[in-house]
């Protein structure tokens, strides 16, 4: 039987940087995943890191969210070192474009949010954005710049953490699903694969919209799959510096000058097929946004799934299923949050104590209600 300190199911940018975490503070780790890792949200993802709430239900993330972004350039700084590969961070801000007549009082609602906040953010006129941004369009009512916003290329990111990960002794397992935990009474002894059990001291879910579907852990992570489609653009004129939002869509300047414009978000299950629909929904908010974009060549297309869960928070910590922790539902801010996610496991399991406070997204707080369910 395979032994570890740690068995992680589900190597994507959360699973990856947990063991990674967890093996630089010596664990002997583990990390299973049923395909290739990498290859679902932490793959499809934009890679916005921005700590700003889209909507009041995402209040209580933000000083977890903040936590993060304070600690993303060093993160960034030792997994590019480690791994010998970029993770194209781009520390350059957000632009929020408003577009409504009542442009004066969204303005001054959204600034004021953010600064009830703690987060840094500066009302701009139409001419004054449109000069840091000139591809914006003309029917910009105003602006709001958040400087201290970045973007990663999440795809290259998440490759970066799994290559530091195997450079600091992490054992990989792909093609290896969880099917189950293994439980010994109170106790999490480790992982059932479909032919092996391994023990573990320590057992960490981090499956991502799949992670309901490992017995025994379901009742701790109720997540269900949230689909959002994407496209890639490529255009040979037209610059944007920094990550563009307007109330439909957002724009994403990579490094190597692609323009990412995304996302739909819809509750069709496990189903990930691109639409007419959702396409035409991105494409037209983009070259709303940004009008020159009606001459881009589109370069990609793609469709991932996002762990959402029931009220829409991370589900992060210990279970009252001892040495069973869970580490998903990030919803569409777990790029964003790896790094703060990967430290507060690694203080549990180290020091069973940790520095941000998490009990707002315990696993424990659905428990109760779905214990013996099925989740929806
Ligand atoms: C279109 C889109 C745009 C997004 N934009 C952003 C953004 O701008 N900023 C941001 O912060 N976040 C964004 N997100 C969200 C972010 O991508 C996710 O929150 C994050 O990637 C979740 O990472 P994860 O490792 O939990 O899940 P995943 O990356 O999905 O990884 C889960 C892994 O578990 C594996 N697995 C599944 N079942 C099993 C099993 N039984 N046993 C073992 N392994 C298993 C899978 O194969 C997979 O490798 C976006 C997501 C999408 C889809």
């Amino acid at each position: 039987m395979k032994k570890f300190d740690a068995a992680i199911a589900g190597a994507g940018l959360i699973g990856g940087s947990i063991a990674l975490e967890l093996a630089r503070a010596g664990l002997r780790v583990g990390l299973f995943d049923r395909q290739e890792p990498g290859q679902e949200s932490s793959w499809a993802g934009a890679g916005i890191l921005s700590p700003a709430p889209e909507s009041a239900a995402m209040i209580p993330l933000v000083s977890l969210a903040k936590a993060s972004m304070a600690i993303y350039p060093d993160f960034v700084s030792m997994i590019e070192e480690m791994s010998g590969q970029s993770a194209g961070y781009r520390p350059k801000g957000t632009l929020q474009a408003i577009f409504s007549r009542h442009a004066r009082e969204e303005l001054s609602t959204v600034v004021a949010l953010h600064h009830g906040l703690g987060l840094k953010a500066e009302a701009l006129s139409a001419a004054d954005a449109r000069e840091l941004e000139p591809s914006l369009s003309d029917d910009l009512e105003a602006a709001v710049l958040r400087p201290d916003e970045a973007s990663v290329d999440n795809r290259a990111m998440t490759q970066a953490v799994l290559e530091a990960a195997r450079r600091s002794g992490v054992q990989f397992f792909p093609g290896s699903g969880a099917e189950a935990i293994c439980r010994e009474g109170d106790r999490c002894a480790g992982l059932q694969l479909k032919n092996e059990k391994i023990e573990a001291q320590w057992t960490v879910i981090a499956a991502g919209c799949f992670s309901a579907n490992i017995e025994g852990a379901a009742p701790y992570a109720p997540v269900r799959p949230a689909k959002g489609q994407m496209v890639s653009l490529r255009s040979g004129d037209l610059k944007i510096e920094r990550v563009l939002w307007s109330e439909k869509i957002y724009l994403v300047p990579r490094n190597d000058g692609r323009i990412l414009a995304g996302a739909t978000v819809e509750y069709v299950g496990f189903e990930r097929g691109l639409t007419a629909g959702g396409l035409e929904k991105v494409l037209a908010g983009a070259i709303e946004l940004s009008p020159g974009l009606a001459a881009a060549r589109v370069e990609e297309t793609w469709a991932g799934l996002r762990p959402d869960s029931p009220d829409h928070l991370p589900i992060l910590g210990p279970t009252d299923v001892d040495g069973l922790l869970i580490a998903t539902g990030h919803f569409r801010g777990g790029i964003l949050l790896a790094p703060i996610t990967a430290q507060l496991v690694r203080e549990w399991v180290t020091l069973q104590n940790v520095s941000v406070n998490w009990d707002r997204f315990s696993p424990m707080r659905f428990h109760s209600t779905t214990a013996h369910r099925a989740p929806a």
